[in-house]
């Protein structure tokens, strides 16, 4: 028997947060992936995430002693637009476990099957959106971004049906918790006080312990949010979908459906085919990551006892988050220049590279992880332009540089192209191309080798992917 060391807290919310809900079954489970040294963080035993029964936990049809399966109910800003009713539409929580670094963690099983929150959805999710978010998320905490994980990937047997007949899966997925400015947002909306405040103490207690009160929580979460989206922007990538419900209140990268990374980098870059108007392109972040948490500083408007101070109080603190973000962003591209300690006037020359940059379109990854080497021209156009910047840059390089760069600069991302691959082979029932890119993806700062070279290269013209889809 699989043991997981379930100590739940949610479940011990007021009963309107959340709907008991149990996973669906499903047809013929079969475990594609399995993450043993999460496991072993979570207090699982290894062994047991490869074991006969995994795949019927990972799938749902087997529930493990101590889970209490339930749905979480929330609401969301959506591209801008109010929805007043959300929530784990085709997800379950099974539990938590407090790991063995102490930190407590949601195991939630998504594409679990349909719940309350489903509206017009099948509660499924389909092979490629699985595989896209067990690959992006690994690689993103790889590259040390707060994310939630993948703690293991299933095949159902059944097929989903999307625009065509697609194979059913299954991700398990771990997180500090999935509470979202949209958890918050649903019981300010409704008036329902007795909800907001619970669900303010137990954030505090789980994941801001010292935060006194919701003011010092609303600065804690700024802060923290300003941090992850200044990581996204170091490693060129756009999340795609940060609507409210979206937005994790512990400041991790959470839900990713039309995600990418930049290859030939334009800062106005969108992937995502429902983002119609860029509202969430890649420059565009920060700005929408401020607007996400004037929604969250919003919600928590109603707990305070004097409301106009509040509202005068918490529009202050949304206007710090630029500066928040811009002194993460200079420490960020700082590092993947190589400065020591960036100053304020190294911004004119990230910002020069970056312009160069776009305006060659040199690839985001590559240009940076070559930047020490004689072959970083290489991806200019401009090459003469690119000399007189680097001649800048060489009278601000630290003695230290190559190392730092080493660690701020990845030398393989998961790039669309690769992922659209791995997809296509996994409908086949080919697993390898996924094994193959999760180990490359999982070591993105080691040296290069034949074997992972051809992770690291831009797609050409034509392997180029410039969409990616929600993915539901
Ligand atoms: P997302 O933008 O993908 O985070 O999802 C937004 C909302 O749609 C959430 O409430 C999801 O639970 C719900 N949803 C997405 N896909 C499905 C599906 N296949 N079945 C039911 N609900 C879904
Ligand atoms: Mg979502």
């Amino acid at each position: 028997m699989m043991h997981i060391p379930f100590d739940n807290s949610y479940a011990k919310l007021p009963p309107q947060m959340f709907t008991a809900q149990l996973p669906t079954p499903v047809e013929a489970p079969k475990l594609i992936a399995a993450n043993a040294e999460l496991a072993a963080i979570l207090g699982i035993d290894p062994a047991d995430v490869t074991g006969p029964e995994a795949a019927q936990v990972f799938a749902g049809n087997h529930i493990p002693n101590g889970a209490a399966p339930l749905a979480q109910v929330y609401a969301g800003h959506q591209f801008g637009n109010w929805n007043p009713r959300l929530g784990d539409g085709r997800a379950v929580l099974l539990g938590e476990v407090i790991g063995t670094d102490g930190v407590r963690r949601d195991i939630q099983l998504k594409g679990s099957g349909p719940t309350p929150y489903s509206r017009s959805g099948d509660g499924r999710a389909w092979l490629g959106p699985v595989m896209r978010e067990y690959l992006v998320s690994e690689a993103m905490h790889a590259m040390g971004v707060p994310t939630t994980r993948a703690l293991a990937a299933v095949t159902t047997g059944e097929d989903v049906y999307r625009e065509e007949r697609l194979p059913g899966a299954v991700i398990a997925r771990v997180a500090q918790s999935h509470i979202r400015v949209g958890t918050f947002q649903f019981f300010a909306s409704r008036g329902d006080l007795a909800a907001l405040h619970a669900l303010t103490d137990h954030v505090i207690a789980r994941h801001y312990p010292d935060a006194n009160g919701p003011a010092e929580l609303l600065d804690m979460v700024i802060a923290r949010y300003a941090k992850l989206i200044a990581k996204w922007m170091g490693l060129g990538f756009i999340h795609g979908v940060m609507n409210t419900d979206n937005v994790s209140i512990a400041g991790e990268t959470i839900d990713y459906g039309p995600c990418a990374f930049i290859d030939d980098f334009h800062p106005d870059s969108v992937f995502s085919a429902i983002d119609q108007y860029g509202r969430y392109a890649y420059a565009n972040q920060p700005g929408i990551g401020a607007w996400n948490m004037a929604q969250f500083a919003t919600a928590l408007i109603p707990l305070m006892p004097d409301r106009d101070q509040a509202i005068a109080d918490f529009t202050a603190a949304v206007h710090r988050m630029p500066a928040l973000f811009e002194a993460e962003w200079l420490a960020v591209f700082g590092a993947k220049l190589g400065l020591a300690n960036p100053r304020e006037d190294d911004r004119k020359l990230i910002t020069d590279l970056l312009d160069l940059m776009a305006k060659d379109g040199a690839d985001f990854t590559n240009t940076f992880a070559s930047l020490d080497t004689d072959t970083a021209r290489d991806q200019f156009l401009n090459r003469d332009a690119f000399d007189a910047w680097a001649e800048h840059w060489s009278l601000r390089k630290s003695d230290s540089a190559a190392a730092i760069m080493t660690q701020a600069n990845p030398q393989i991302i998961p790039r669309n192209h690769r992922i659209e691959e791995v997809i296509v082979a996994g409908k086949t029932g080919d697993m390898a191309p996924f094994h193959a890119l999760l180990a490359a993806v999982t070591d993105p700062y080691a040296s290069l080798t034949e074997a992972t070279a051809p992770f690291a290269r831009a797609p050409s013209k034509n392997e180029q992917v410039t969409r990616t889809f929600c993915g539901t």
